[in-house]
């Protein structure tokens, strides 16, 4: 499993998820799909950003598209 990544208002703002192609190409509404899970919009996969993110950094993720995969925390 991946690390918990707490839904809150710190996490929201250092996101980068909107500024990600996946993000434009799917037209999410929300972010902090590593927090929050899986986007509620079809997910059409253009690159993922998350590496570069510094909530990434700070939990030491390990993933990539949260966006389609759901919660860090509930991921192999
Ligand atoms: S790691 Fe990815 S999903 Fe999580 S806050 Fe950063 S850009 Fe958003
Ligand atoms: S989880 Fe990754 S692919 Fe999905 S919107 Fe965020 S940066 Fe883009």
């Amino acid at each position: 499993m991946g690390n918990e990544v707490a839904d809150n208002q710190e996490n929201e703002q250092l996101c980068i998820c909107p500024e990600c192609p996946t993000y434009k190409a799917s037209s999410f509404n929300g972010n902090v799909f590593c927090a929050r899970g899986k986007a509620s919009e079809e997910v059409k996969q253009s690159g993922c950003y998350c590496p570069e993110c510094p909530v990434y950094m700070k939990y030491e993720l390990n993933h990539l598209y949260y966006c389609l995969k759901g919660k860090s925390a509930e991921i192999n």
